[in-house]
């Protein structure tokens, strides 16, 4: 096929201004990548915390985007395992040094020299990217189209928050009801959990969402569900939503703090903690996470809700999604 030598991409350039919709010339791809056409990126909220200057080493200029389905039309000379005209998915973990000691002990999401799609690497807000094929998961028929975009960071995070609890937790909370929590939440009934969602309080759409997908009991994140929790998985950024987990957890409950950024957390009494209580973050992704995660939806069946945008409303969709007007995900959609 024809590549041409310039494409159209959202461009971030200074915190807290919005993307800026530009020609960019279409990158080649280095010995061990892959040229990818995208077919679709979905939006993440960490977009958000980086285009607000919440996260804050960005490349620069950078195009953002870490959840991106799209087709191999190109690759570098070691590139073996990925083939033209492959369908591929490129996560957050966009390369690891495999040399450090987290790398070493198969801990390569926390790698001391990790490259982040998105964020230090140029993501999938745009008609091309590059790719270390390494990095890249190959996506069966099933899970090709745009549809599937969030499942390649808000699905696999949601998975890795998940893996983190004791298989024998039975009554699990999600504070936070957008894009992991929605994909998530069917995995979890699959499996026999019943899912307790907290929403911003007030936030009837969210909670009727959060019922609509089989919550057995929704309310606001200062409201107390009528059983105590196994487990509780915070996807929304606030602090303070650590405490009110904690407040809601029974003895030798988990708190997993899903997100990359959160908002500072208040003091709270070592009651709260007591009794063997936990929090812990959840950080990055492995690999081996995307192969597992893959492999369980063959099986399972899970649907996403997606907003589909063009690229250049970019900034439109993040915006919905700061004000929490996304019922699901946002991706965009290319051509
Ligand atoms: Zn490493
Ligand atoms: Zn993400």
């Amino acid at each position: 096929m024809d590549i041409p030598t310039l494409m159209n991409a959202m461009v971030f350039e200074r915190a807290g201004e919005p993307l800026v919709y530009n020609k960019l010339p279409v990158p080649r791809p280095a010995a061990n990548q892959v040229l990818i056409k995208i077919i679709a990126c979905g939006i993440c909220r960490t977009d958000l915390h980086v285009v607000d200057g919440e996260l804050t080493r960005p490349k620069l200029p950078l195009v953002p985007g870490h959840e991106i389905i799209g087709k191999v039309v190109g690759r570098g000379s070691d590139v073996n395992s990925i083939i033209i005209n492959d369908i591929v998915g490129v996560p957050w973990l966009g390369y690891t040094c495999g040399k450090c000691k987290f790398c070493l002990a198969g801990k390569e999401n926390l790698c001391d020299n990790p490259g982040f799609t998105g964020y230090t690497i140029d993501g999938g807000y745009a008609e091309y990217t590059v790719a270390d094929a390494r990095f890249c998961f190959l996506l069966d028929e099933q899970h090709s189209s745009a549809n599937s975009a969030p499942l390649l960071c808000a699905g696999l995070i949601g998975f890795r928050s998940y893996k983190m609890i004791n298989p024998t937790a039975k009554n699990i909370g999600l504070y936070g009801f957008g894009a992991a929590a929605h994909i998530l939440i069917q995995l979890a009934i699959a499996q026999g959990k019943t899912i307790f969602s907290f929403t911003k309080d007030g936030d009837i759409a969210g909670q009727s969402f959060a019922e609509k997908l089989g919550s057995a009991w929704v309310g606001g994140s200062s409201d107390s569900p009528p059983v105590k929790l196994d487990a509780a998985i915070i996807f929304a950024p606030a602090g303070e939503l650590i405490p009110a987990a904690l407040r809601n957890l029974d003895k030798g409950g988990q708190v997993i703090c899903g997100g990359i950024y959160m908002s500072q957390i208040p003091a709270f009494s070592y009651d709260l903690l007591w009794g063997e209580r936990s929090v812990q973050s959840v950080a990055n992704l492995t690999r081996a996470d995307g192969v597992d995660f893959f492999d369980i939806l063959k099986t399972a069946h899970v649907e996403t809700q997606t907003e589909f945008f063009k690229l250049h409303q970019a900034n439109d969709a993040l915006n919905l999604l700061r004000s929490g007007k996304i019922k699901g995900a946002a991706v965009l959609v290319m051509e």
